[in-house]
């Protein structure tokens, strides 16, 4: 078989061919618009969607060496995500999946994130947890198969990413800043400065306070030097981003115990961040598990883990109508 996916859920537009299981292109055209606003906006996300999608079809089917005659069906991401984005890959999706008459795939964008695992070599086996971390989400999730996931924790506000992000505007790096942080992290010690640790029960978790008591500590040291954050950048970066992998690792190590699983992967863009992947590594080694990693190019949106998503519907014959339409609030299973 042979899938084309699309995903356009924020500010990427992104198209991939998974040829018999096999990613052969992975194509993202990053959007860099929104580095002047702070965030992404999405009036003009979906208008850089539309300019960009015909070419980076054109393009992923030139990497991956086919026509588009070759392609058995089309995978999309339904949602979760920003309305008008969603919009532009799942109408151009259907649209192409008339026009060839081939099948349709629906996937979820939070069910990719952890499916970009069954991409390259080592794949987890079932049941595994995964951390996923991402711009809008934080969960644990058990994942018993391809499809069958449950969350058994998630964050109350804010996602870690966003976390990451709100951080680094107030540090007045530009958007996004989570790989900026991660950077500059490299070159200072995490342990320069403590910030308050959201105390939540179960396996849930809790970014907004923190994001807070970073905002109020900065302000306190800024009325004393006025040039605290220019001076001691790399320290608080890398105390920062110590802090957050800390609250992520905690809840990741009771949710291993609770569920006695020793298969844990990690998944979404903050799945990048070389602390989060350096702590957990160390954990694994301690405790015994099997870590999963992702690749680089299947941390942060990328149509590669949409389209092995899509080929495990195409193997069961999951398809969808074209009745079907965005959902900017998918719901988990
Ligand atoms: P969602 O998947 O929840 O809908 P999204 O698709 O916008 O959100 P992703 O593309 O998975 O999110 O991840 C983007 C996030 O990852 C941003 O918050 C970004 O700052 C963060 N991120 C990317 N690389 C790193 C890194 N090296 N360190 C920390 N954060 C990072
Ligand atoms: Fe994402």
């Amino acid at each position: 078989s042979v899938i084309l996916a699309i995903e356009s859920s924020c500010d990427d537009t992104s198209v991939a061919i998974c040829n018999n299981g096999k990613i052969t292109a992975n194509v993202i055209a990053n959007q860099t618009i929104h580095e002047n606003y702070g965030g992404v906006i999405p009036e003009l996300a979906s208008r850089v969607h539309q300019q960009n999608i015909v070419p980076t079809i054109a393009q992923a089917l030139k990497n991956a060496n086919v026509t588009k005659q070759d392609i058995s069906a089309v995978a999309f991401t339904q949602g979760p995500g920003l309305f008008g984005s969603l919009l532009v890959g799942v109408s151009f999706a259907k649209s192409f999946a008339l026009a060839l008459n081939i099948p349709l795939i629906s996937v979820n964008h939070m069910h990719a994130h952890i499916l970009a695992h069954f991409i390259d070599d080592p794949k987890p086996t079932f049941p595994f947890l995964c951390l996923t971390v991402s711009g809008g989400h934080t969960q644990i999730v058990l994942v018993r198969d391809y499809f069958d996931m449950e969350i058994v924790g998630e964050t109350l506000d804010d996602a870690a990413g966003e976390a990451f992000d709100k951080t680094a505007k107030i540090l007045q790096l530009p958007y996004p800043g989570g790989p900026l942080i991660d950077k500059h992290a490299k070159n200072g010690n995490p342990l320069a400065y403590k910030f308050a640790e959201p105390q939540i029960a179960d396996l849930n978790f809790s970014f907004s306070g923190f994001k807070t008591s970073i905002l109020y500590f900065l302000r306190k040291k800024e009325q004393e030097n006025p040039n605290f954050i220019a001076e001691n950048l790399n320290d608080i970066c890398a105390s920062v981003q110590h802090s957050i992998v800390q609250i992520l690792l905690s809840k990741l190590k009771k949710a291993a115990k609770q569920f006695n699983i020793s298969q844990i992967a990690i998944a979404g863009g903050v799945s990048a961040n070389s602390g989060l992947r350096n702590d957990l590594q160390k954990l694994a080694d301690e405790l015994n598990w099997e870590v999963f990693i992702p690749a680089f190019q299947y941390c942060t949106d990328n149509a590669g883990m949409i389209a092995i998503a899509g080929y495990h519907k195409f193997l069961k014959n999951d398809f969808v109508g074209q009745d079907i339409s965005p959902k900017a609030r998918m719901e988990f299973r």
